[in-house]
């Protein structure tokens, strides 16, 4: 199984698994580009729009939805997202390929499963999510206000982690943004702060976890330079990738 961010930050997001077995699987997670845009991120990263097996959207933030319903209806790719998702986003289901994805529900896509679950961010019924081919593990977590008990106890045994690190707070607090979005941003449903990615990066590493990648970085509110290290002084030297994401080039495939 590999991996690639085609993109991420508060200007969209969006990733791309891959597995090469008998029953291989394209899946796109997150599809918060125009059409032209992702189709070129994703011709770039040598896969056509067309070959998408299934999309999975976490919620339903423009950054997130993006082109999901043409991509869909375009291609006839099925696409998983809570029923509380779908419904904020108003998905047009005539084509009758939304399925509904729920915490804890494994799904599986020809050599792939997939075990959605819930994480507190302002949106309806957000969902973030593990994939595995049944050797390795990858934990996909962004847009979350804090980690809970329910959220480590689903990436424990990830080999490979796609982790928000929004902000620094003292960035955030300093910043010109106005008071209500400073609250919620760093509120209990906003997002991410470094610290708190390196908390869990740091609760749920063990020998095999071989990458962590920075995601969903604000470009006002963090430096790529400050996520790195806090992310390296939380992780233990076995660790030996940590990647930032960036907003239009994501980042390069990495193997699980
Ligand atoms: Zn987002
Ligand atoms: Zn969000």
């Amino acid at each position: 199984m590999r991996f690639k961010s085609l993109g991420s930050g508060s200007t969209g997001n969006a990733t791309l698994v891959q597995t090469t077995g008998p029953d291989a699987c394209n899946l796109l997670i997150d599809c918060g580009f125009g059409f032209k845009h992702l189709q070129i991120r994703l011709e770039k990263a040598g896969v056509q729009a067309q070959d998408l097996d299934a999309i999975f959207i976490t919620h339903e933030h423009g950054d997130h939805v993006g082109c999901v319903q043409a991509l869909s209806d375009k291609h006839r790719i099925p696409v998983w997202m809570s029923a509380g998702t779908s419904a904020a986003m108003n998905f047009d289901n005539s084509s009758g390929l939304l399925h509904t994805a729920h915490d804890g529900l494994k799904i599986t896509l020809g050599d792939l499963q997939l075990t959605p679950f819930t994480v507190p961010h302002d949106a309806r019924a957000p969902l973030q999510l593990t994939c595995t081919d049944g050797r390795a593990k990858l934990g996909i977590l962004t847009d979350l206000g804090h980690v809970t008990d329910h959220i480590a106890n689903h990436l424990k045994g990830c080999n490979a982690l796609l982790l928000e690190c929004n902000h620094d707070s003292d960035m955030l607090t300093a910043s010109s943004y106005p008071g209500f979005l400073k609250l919620r941003v760093g509120g209990n449903h906003g997002h991410l702060s470094n610290a708190q990615a390196a908390d869990i990066a740091c609760t749920v590493q063990h020998s095999d976890l071989r990458h962590v990648v920075a995601a969903h970085l604000s470009q006002q509110n963090n430096r790529p330079a400050l996520a790195g290290q806090i992310l390296a002084n939380a992780l233990s030297r076995e660790v030996h990738g940590i990647v930032i994401a960036t907003p239009d080039e994501g980042c390069a495939w990495l193997d699980v």
